[in-house]
């Protein structure tokens, strides 16, 4: 790949691996395994496979792998490693890094999926975890010990969308010897590129703005050569939770149209948060693009927008809540996000309802919240939507 294309262009052309028949679009390589020539090719390559050598679908495949050069390109990482999910990529990197005896620090306000792999699964392995308030950097500073091994953390949170400061956070990790791997989801790698911020590892849900249209589920774990092709590709490998190579190349025409539906999707995210602010129904609304937001300054710094992800808080409660949602005409009520299609969530009932109350409320899920990914749909449909919604609530 030229190393000087911009985004853009390496969202289009990166990690080209054309086959002898010179295809335009992507090949769709929709094969467990290869075939070697003889029985001392097959010795060779599982002895050390070259990187256009495949062995085995859960190791790799040529589609996964152009998915994983285009995305890893993107982002100015060495490496990256496509999972089934974005919550494979998530276990996988953190089970991975760690072993028994580590501590890892991580910012509280997390999907509660990660939640449970911090707390359940890494605690069951004897990883000590510590949450911490993501936003204050001195709960960061006395929370990083000698022996924690790396931190966690959601650059924009999921679903009260609290910016990190992912340099400051890297600078005192680093001072400490942990790794920093971020959950960039909300971000998405249009606004902001953790890894030239300071992050070791970056993950992804490809499931949300890099699809984009609300087909497969996918993720994947970028950073440096040497842990992606060491413990990451290790862990991964024994363990199975490799990209469907149909699912990647669905994920690759994914890439080639984000750059321009993320950016749309943004600006229609900024004119509806500027249309809802001070609605007599709510009372609050969150979005890091508007001034009002606790971290706008660093959310400019950091993204330079706003990003596709709001949410405003009904004064009414739940009951007020479930009104709005059930008088949508365009607006979705589902739970995925980052999708061509506008949809809305309730967090505390849905994707959080598992949480106990004190967590809930320490994380801003209040009963009246409502979580919206904004789509592709003409923004004046979206806010007159909206707005006789919460007329209606
Ligand atoms: C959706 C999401 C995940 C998990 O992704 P899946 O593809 O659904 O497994 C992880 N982190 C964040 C912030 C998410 O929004």
């Amino acid at each position: 790949m030229a190393e000087d294309w911009k985004p853009r262009t390496r969202l289009v052309h990166g990690g080209a691996r054309r086959s002898h028949y010179r295809e335009v679009s992507e090949a769709l390589f929709l094969t467990q395994g290869f075939v070697y020539e003889t029985a001392a090719e097959a010795e060779a390559r599982f002895r050390q496979a070259g990187p256009d050598e495949f062995i085995y679908a859960r190791y790799g495949n040529p589609t996964v792998a152009i998915f994983e050069d285009r995305i890893a390109g993107l982002e100015g990482c060495e490496a990256g490693f496509a999972t089934a999910s974005g919550m494979a990529a998530v276990a996988g990197a953190l089970m991975a890094l760690t072993k028994a005896g580590d501590h890892v620090v991580a910012a509280r306000a997390l999907f509660g999926s990660c939640l449970y792999v911090l707390e359940e699964v890494l605690g069951r392995f004897g990883v000590e975890v510590t949450l911490v308030d993501g936003t204050d950097l001195d709960q960061w500073r006395a929370a990083v010990r000698a022996d924690t091994r790396l931190v966690f953390f959601e650059s924009v949170s999921n679903p009260a969308l609290e910016v990190t400061d992912i340099a400051a956070v890297a600078e005192i990790a680093h001072a400490a010897g942990a790794l920093v791997v971020v959950d960039n989801v909300f971000a998405t790698p249009v606004f902001s590129r953790a890894a030239e911020q300071g992050a070791d590892i970056v993950i992804y849900s490809a499931t949300k703005h890099i699809d984009g249209q609300g087909r497969a589920l996918g993720g994947v774990i970028l950073g440096p050569r040497e842990i992606l092709r060491g413990p990451v590709q290790t862990y991964m490998k024994h363990t199975g939770g490799a990209l469907s190579p149909f699912n990647a190349w669905v994920m690759l025409k994914g890439l080639e149209t984000m750059d321009l539906r993320v950016r749309a999707q943004a600006e229609s995210a900024a004119q509806i948060a500027a249309a809802l602010e001070g609605h007599p129904k709510l009372a609050r609304v969150l979005y890091p693009g508007l001034p009002s937001h606790p971290q706008f300054d660093l959310a400019q710094r950091q993204m330079g927008s706003g990003g596709t992800m709001l949410a405003f808080e009904l004064a009414g409660g739940q009951a007020a809540a479930f009104r709005a949602l059930d008088a949508l005409r365009v607006v979705l009520i589902s739970n995925n996000l980052g999708d061509a299609k506008s949809i809305a969530t309730h967090p505390a009932t849905t994707t959080h309802q598992r949480l106990p109350e004190a967590q809930k409320a320490a994380l801003g899920i209040t009963p009246g919240l409502v979580r919206l990914s904004v789509g592709l749909e003409d923004p004046g449909d979206l806010i007159d939507d909206l707005l006789q919604a919460l007329e209606a609530a």
